[in-house]
């Protein structure tokens, strides 16, 4: 089994960003990618730098990709199964066998939990025309005097609520399931930046004249957009399994320069704690992907 210098396991904008880095350092790299990015479910992105007019997320990944290609790294649609550090580095196991590498970076992202009873017929066209949305920092602006409502409860809900306050006076908090869960200090919060509060369970969601419709316990209800505020899933169960350390949650702890309690482990993007963009997910992996170089370089001379 020959060994890269560098395995990425992920091919979002953090993944092929390091690639695209690494590449350029004259390393060899390996890029492993199951195909979910986050970003490929953007129908346009409006906040993301350099690009005007927007840019749908596919297309994005798309140039990047290229970029990487460029500089002679593939994407190889395979899911990593498992990651183990051993005396002489990391191995891989994936369906096509395993692979060896000095380094590893983990670049897997989260999975946004979706509301339940939501059918992918309904999810994904809603998603398409921004009658649904995931990510009010991205996207908050696109809803500015609009009528939101947001699916969640707790201070999850509320914080989500209580953001997309200052773009639209018209935001209503519908609990997913049955009541609202909300200390009084929540509750005041909510009351006083005239929220609106509805229980749940939420059901039966159909597009109707260009808003997303469904039942609540108040009836049935339709929003210009709307927010789950459910929580994600963090895609970091390979780095934990091999010892890695990790917040209650599941978000990874690295230091400055993205390593993981592992030595030779990395990790960027959303599957770190901090701000799930594109913009953030791109710089930690700049960073990442020149400390991979810098340690290989001490570990051995990386001379042309
Ligand atoms: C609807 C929506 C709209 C958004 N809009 C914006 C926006 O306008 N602006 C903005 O900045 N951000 C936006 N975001 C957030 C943005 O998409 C993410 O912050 C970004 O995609 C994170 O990049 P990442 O590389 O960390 O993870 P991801 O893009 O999620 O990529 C992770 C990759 O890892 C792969 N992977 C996971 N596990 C394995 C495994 N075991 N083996 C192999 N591969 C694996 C996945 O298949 C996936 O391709 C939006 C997100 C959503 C959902």
């Amino acid at each position: 089994m020959t060994t890269d210098d560098c395995i990425i396991i992920g091919g979002g904008p953090a993944g092929l960003t390091a690639a695209i880095y690494l590449a350029r350092y004259h390393l060899r790299v390996r890029l492993f990618d199951s195909g979910s990015s986050r970003a490929a479910m953007i129908p346009c992105t409006r906040n993301h730098a350099g690009y005007p007019e927007g840019v749908a997320g596919k297309d994005l990944l798309a140039l990047m990709l290229q970029q990487a290609e460029k500089y002679g790294v593939h994407r190889q649609p395979v899911r990593v199964d498992k990651l183990a550090r051993d005396d002489d580095g990391f191995v891989i196991e994936t369906a096509q066998g395993g692979f060896r590498a000095r380094a590893v970076l983990l670049a897997t992202g989260v999975v946004n939990h979706r509301p339940a009873h939501l059918l992918p017929e309904v999810h994904d066209p809603a998603l398409e025309r921004g009658l649904l949305r995931y990510c009010p920092v991205c996207d908050g602006y696109e809803v500015t005097d609009k009528k939101v409502g947001v699916i969640g409860t707790g201070e999850h809900g509320a914080r989500e609520a209580l953001f997309l306050r200052s773009f639209t006076r018209d935001v209503t908090l519908i609990a997913p399931e049955v009541e609202h869960a909300l200390d009084p200090a929540c509750a005041a919060k909510l009351d006083e930046a005239g929220i609106a509060r509805v229980n749940g369970p939420c059901g039966n969601y159909a597009i109707e004249r260009e808003q997303l419709a469904f039942d609540t316990a108040r009836g049935r209800m339709a929003f210009d957009s709307v927010y789950p505020a459910l929580g994600s899933r963090i895609r970091s169960h390979l780095a934990i399994e091999a010892g890695a350390r990790a917040t209650d949650v599941g978000c990874l702890e690295v230091d400055d320069h993205q390593r993981t309690s592992i030595p030779g482990l990395f990790a960027a993007g959303d599957v770190v704690k901090g701000l799930d963009q594109i913009s953030h997910a791109m710089g930690e992996a700049g960073v990442a992907a020149t400390t991979i170089r810098n340690m290989l370089s001490e570990q051995q001379p990386l001379w042309r």
